[in-house]
């Protein structure tokens, strides 16, 4: 009996009437068969990742693939005009994989030839053979666990790690501007909430008091007039990368409480939770009030403690602050919800960092839509203040 085929690690598809039906640059239209799409959601769910390799301009194919909707299902992707061998490299290079384990897709019997030529190791296939594809035993691995399903996810977050760490000190400001970043913040919805509090549990690195919030004291609190609760969203020219932060606010005259900020590490090489707290000081600066923030140091957010400190937060003493310490912390807002059970008792090992806001200018490297929270409370929160009861 045969042994078992290693199973694909990664299959990189080329584009023109593989991928999608249709040359590019020549066709006014390109599209994906339901075929195609249906291999392609399979494989992903099973763990094998997916990428390309096609003779093509990289920005015209790149919107094209994010318009089909299949372009997050695809990483490192190799567009241009190199040998396609080289792009099949390039890809088990970037994804730490042995050419045995790549198999690659192409129309073209001499592009196939041409990669068997260089990479003998590397498995290739002609669409034709889309319709069986699932049922090869190479492209059904033994077992599918809920880290299969994720593995896309968890090395596209490996990736921006890397990024991260070669750009330390700070962001390239030229690749960023690539990236076409785009920043919006918005008020959740109950579409939203649960994002957000996944968000709240998942981002331990990055969570300002280390504090989860569950989805009952979010939906309390996004109908509580006195608070604020923001979902920010991220998107780049590759796609959207979803809800990536959440922002907590008490707003009160003359200051704003700032009880949570916490963002996805998924975006941490770009500096998405300084730009928040930029954003959020400058409302405030206009908006004319103080801002306090909460933050207690867990064994695993250091980096947020850092961008507070960064934004000029610091633990001096104002007029604002007595007050909140009395009153505030035995505020109906704040009993048994929003610190919510075994997570903290009290609010024991929280700062409470202050700051006499300026104006601040948002970096040029992402643009960012957000709501105009400094027309003041009940201009400006009008959804949290009125919002209808359900009819049914
Ligand atoms: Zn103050």
């Amino acid at each position: 009996m045969a042994d078992r085929p290693t199973t694909v690690k990664c299959l990189v598809w080329d584009l023109d009437n593989t991928l999608w039906q249709g040359t590019l640059l020549e066709d006014e239209q390109v599209s994906v068969t339901a075929e195609a799409r249906e291999v392609i959601a399979a494989l992903d769910s099973r763990g094998i990742l997916q990428s390309v390799a096609s003779r093509n301009d990289h920005d015209l194919a790149w919107a094209r693939l994010e318009a089909l909707g299949v372009a997050d299902y695809l990483l490192v992707p190799q567009i241009g005009w190199g040998r396609k061998s080289d792009a099949v490299r390039r890809v088990g290079e970037l994804l730490g994989f042995a050419a045995g384990t790549l198999a690659f897709l192409d129309d073209e019997p001499a592009e196939r030839a041409e990669v068997t030529f260089h990479l003998p190791e590397v498995r290739c296939y002609s669409p034709d053979q889309l319709p069986e594809l699932l049922r090869l035993a190479e492209f059904a691995p033994p077992t599918v666990t809920s880290d299969s399903r994720r593995r896309r996810l968890m090395y596209r977050a490996g990736f921006e790690r890397e990024a991260e760490r070669d750009s330390f000190p700070g962001p390239d400001e030229e690749f960023l501007r690539s990236l076409e970043l785009r920043l919006r913040i918005s008020r959740a919805d109950d579409s939203e909430l649960a994002r957000v509090e996944e968000l709240t549990l998942r981002t331990s690195q990055l969570n300002a008091t280390g504090v989860h919030y569950s989805d009952t004291v979010l939906r309390e609190l996004c109908t509580d007039p006195a608070h604020e609760v923001l979902v920010a969203g991220l998107t780049d020219r590759f796609g959207p990368y979803g809800a990536i932060g959440v922002i907590l606010l008490a707003v009160r005259p003359g200051r704003w409480h700032l009880k949570l900020l916490a963002t996805s590490c998924r975006v941490v090489a770009f500096g998405i939770g300084t730009v928040i707290l930029n954003w959020l000081i400058d409302q405030a600066a206009r908006a004319g009030v103080h801002v306090v923030a909460d933050f207690r140091r867990t064994d695993r957010n250091r980096m947020m403690e850092v961008a507070y400190r960064f934004a000029g937060f610091a633990g001096e003493d104002c007029g604002c602050l007595g007050e909140l310490s009395g009153a505030e912390l035995s505020g109906p807002e704040l009993s048994g919800t929003e610190l919510s059970g075994t997570e903290l008792s009290g609010t024991r090992g929280v700062q409470r960092l202050h700051l006499l806001p300026s104006r601040r200018e948002l970096p040029d490297t992402v643009r960012v839509e957000a709501p105009d929270l400094s027309a003041g409370p009940v201009a400006g929160h009008p959804a949290g203040r009125s919002r209808p009861a359900s009819p049914n």
